[in-house]
């Protein structure tokens, strides 16, 4: 088994020096307020992927957080392809997420799109999501060295491994160990789904790297039916966490409401994780190395 275990993937990740896995560094967890993501738990972070308003933004977090998600995901300032489309509530969307921290006890991810919002999100948010689109916005990386969050790095949507974990690696580098790698899905010749979701990324970068790894299966399906058992896929090769999407009527969803999981579909994807949950708690132990996870912090 140690043979095909080559942390440095035959050199090609050797020079992401601060994220790759060492001898002495095989893992790493990241806290978001009392929460560790990269430890023994799996932790969903779920919520809409707009917040369109007070209602729907506060029932979406009542109905995740019984459901057992601890973090709430919901963009306020939204990366859309389209100039005419909803482009999310800004400011105001900062603050009824931290409404609804308040009233659930959940933690914020949300999106911070450029450099000039990033105090202002900093100020909102307990995890810092970086989407897709901005995996190379090498200014704003760096610029997250500085801003006091943990940052969640989506890979971008024709990025390589080792280009996620070059911008991984500017994070770090700029001063932030914090980070949270997400594989949501790639581009490729396949049009039956919106992305593909990469399920090898997930122990490949468990073996070359220290950090955590979720997997976003909402935006690599782009259709709720598929969104549980990709769940449990990602669950089953070693994820340390799930980003999903739900909302209240996604026919009615400002964005992604294809994609996204009503009340009741995300509490029975919750229910049936739990044998996949007990998979990957019984694979560790087995075999560590089959996971990545062995080693000492
Ligand atoms: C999102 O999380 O709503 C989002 C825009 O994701 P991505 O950057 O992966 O497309
Ligand atoms: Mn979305």
């Amino acid at each position: 088994m140690a043979a095909f275990m080559d942390p440095t993937w035959n050199g090609r990740f050797s020079h992401f020096h601060l994220v790759s896995k060492t001898d002495k560094r095989s893992r790493s967890v990241v806290r978001v307020r009392d929460i560790e993501i990269g430890g023994d738990e799996i932790v969903v972070m779920a919520g809409p992927c707009a917040v369109e308003s007070e209602r729907q933004l506060l029932e979406t977090a009542e109905a995740v957080a019984e459901a057992g998600a601890r973090i709430l995901r919901g963009g306020a300032y939204k990366p859309r392809s389209s100039p005419y489309a909803f482009q999310g509530l800004g400011l105001e969307g900062l603050k009824l997420l931290r409404k609804a921290r308040a009233e659930t006890g959940l933690a914020i991810v949300t999106e911070v799109l450029s450099e000039e919002d990033l105090a202002q999100v900093a100020e909102y948010a307990d995890l810092l999501q970086v989407g897709a689109r901005s995996m190379e916005n090498y200014s704003l990386l760096e610029a997250l060295g500085e801003c006091g969050r943990p940052v969640l790095l989506k890979r971008g949507m024709v990025a390589t491994l080792e280009e996620l974990l070059g911008s991984a690696q500017i994070v770090a580098a700029a001063g932030n160990p914090h980070i949270i790698l997400c594989e949501r899905g790639i581009r490729t010749f396949e049009t039956a789904t919106r992305n593909t979701l990469d399920i090898s990324a997930i122990p490949v970068l468990k073996t070359v790297s220290h950090l955590p790894v979720i997997a976003d299966p909402s935006h690599a399906a782009g259709v709720r039916f598929l969104v549980p058992i990709l769940a449990r896929a990602a669950v089953a090769v070693g994820a340390d966490g799930l980003l999903v999407e739900v909302h209240p009527s996604p026919a009615e969803a400002l964005s992604d409401g294809d994609q996204s999981l009503t009340f009741r579909q995300f509490r029975d994807m919750m229910d049936d994780l739990e044998p996949y949950l007990a998979i990957q708690q019984e694979a560790r132990q087995l075999c560590p190395e089959l996971l990545a996870v062995s080693g000492a912090d």
